[in-house]
């Protein structure tokens, strides 16, 4: 947090990250200037004051956005970008071939560069939260990975929730790799649960630190028996549930082999729903699935880049946000989508919901003609990402423009070529794609990025380090 008071005056707009009519700042009352104090917005409007001491910070002709929330990632992956052999295959193999094939190579230090290049490629988007389902836990770890992870997002100052992976069982895909890791009891899982969230757990708004339970998937990383007792775990200690759930149709095949119902179904029955629940993916439901998930609030980490990059599909996002599921987006992996950056994934976003209307838009007089104009619009897609992130992760008082909110605010800088001549400079972060100079990042009022460069960061190293330890890898 910031003791100075910061005024951010004469911005071109903002996008607040609410939905509906309150997504812009609009009419008489639209605001160009922002006041905080002690890492909260306490004012909005024109003109503002500057109080004594307070530093300004002018963002004429810049646009003013709520930092990202970003509620699926595998920030181990960062170091695992373009692995050659991974490139052109479908989810499965992928994952036999990528992650958990290099997985067991990670001790500390790897880790610690990997979550490093992530958040520092995050926070350069935008983004203030970030919600990372960590997968490398094993009996007799001699590191404390959950403890390293929160160190870095510490060291950027950027709100991080543990999605603690942890798997009881070994999965098919894995059996023929060398020392694939072995698994967990679920009794270690549930203990380590109860560490952590005595450690990490920030009760109340505006929450740095937060942790949830996340076995890699429910239907073969656990027990099915196991699922109610760590459902039961997560409530007891207050605590938020993760997965992901049908990725791909091999999901759902599995999903009908073993236990003869659909994924959500499956999760239902085992007390995996609620509005403490949220599920990575979902690509592939059916109505009554949709149904589900509606009724009991449990919310989606939309990741449309991955999706795309492993042939999973295209998730019915629009469709859930209707019926009033909660959506948020996250990025994923990037090894599954070669970038950290939730400035990318919200434009791809926009476009592929547009161009999928478009794709099942049929001639007249059997079909619509031309559908699909308003399927999403990019007020929706920043209200996925900010304040939709914030609902889906419980992190109360984060994720919008608003008095009273935290000042997680991300200004950006429209002085490239590619962001002339627009007529709405509000959509110009998420429509036209790359990445605007951030000139200013703040979460919770402190400044955590300045003409796109961090304090305290040495870029050079970071990349030497990122080049040296992809050889030592094998890349
Ligand atoms: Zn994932």
């Amino acid at each position: 947090m910031n003791a100075t008071p910061l005024l951010i005056r004469n911005a071109a707009g903002m996008l607040t990250g609410l939905p509906g009519a309150a997504a812009r700042t609009v009419g008489s009352n639209e605001a160009r200037d922002l006041l905080i104090e002690a890492g909260v917005i306490t004012a909005m409007g024109r003109d503002l004051a500057a109080p004594p001491g307070a530093r300004v910070l002018d963002a004429t002709d810049c646009v003013v956005y709520p930092g990202w929330v970003n509620t699926h990632h595998h920030l181990f992956q960062s170091i695992l970008k373009g692995v050659p052999a991974g490139m052109n295959q479908t989810l499965t193999p992928w994952l036999t071939t990528v992650p958990y094939t290099y997985r067991r190579h990670f001790d500390g230090e790897t880790i610690r560069l990997a979550a490093t290049i992530g958040m520092v490629e995050l926070l350069r988007s935008g983004c203030s939260t970030i919600a990372d389902q960590h997968y490398i836990y094993y009996p007799g770890m001699p590191f404390d990975s959950s403890q390293i992870l929160f160190e870095v997002a510490d060291s950027l100052g950027l709100r991080y929730m543990l999605l603690r992976g942890g798997s009881t069982r070994t999965r098919e895909i894995e059996v023929g790799i060398p020392n694939y890791l072995k698994p967990e009891s679920v009794d270690d899982i549930a203990a380590d649960m109860e560490r952590l969230a005595r450690l990490y757990n920030d009760p109340g708004p505006r929450p740095r630190h937060r942790v949830a339970i996340a076995p890699p998937t429910p239907l073969v990383s656990v027990h099915k028996e196991e699922l109610k007792p760590l459902a039961a775990l997560a409530r007891k200690l207050g605590i938020r549930m993760h997965s992901h759930l049908s990725e791909t149709v091999t999901y759902i095949e599995q999903a009908a082999a073993m236990h003869g119902m659909l994924p959500v179904q499956f999760v239902a029955e085992h007390d995996w729903v609620g509005p403490d629940v949220f599920y990575a993916h979902l690509a592939h439901l059916a109505p009554e699935e949709m149904q589900i998930l509606a009724q009991t609030q449990t919310g989606m980490a939309h990741c449309p880049q991955s999706n795309a990059r492993v042939a999973s599909g295209i998730a019915p996002a629009p469709a859930l946000a209707r019926m009033g599921v909660p959506v948020s987006i996250g990025v994923d992996g990037a090894a599954a989508n070669e970038a950290n950056d939730m400035l990318s994934e919200t434009h791809f976003c926009w476009l592929v919901h547009r161009a999928h209307a478009g794709a099942q838009s049929r001639p007249r007089p059997e079909g619509n003609g031309e559908a699909g104009a308003d399927i999403v619009t990019i007020e929706d897609v920043v209200h996925w990402a900010t304040a939709g992130g914030a609902k889906v992760l419980g992190f109360e008082g984060v994720g919008t423009l608003e008095v009273g909110a935290a000042a997680d605010i991300a200004v950006y800088s429209l002085d490239e070529p590619r962001f002339f001549g627009l007529h709405d400079p509000l959509i110009a972060p998420v429509a036209s794609g790359g990445r605007p100079k951030l000139k200013w990042m703040l979460i919770d009022g402190g400044i955590r990025v300045e003409d796109d460069a961090i304090p305290g960061l040495d870029m050079a190293e970071l990349a030497a380090k990122a080049r040296a330890m992809v050889r030592k890898l094998g890349g």
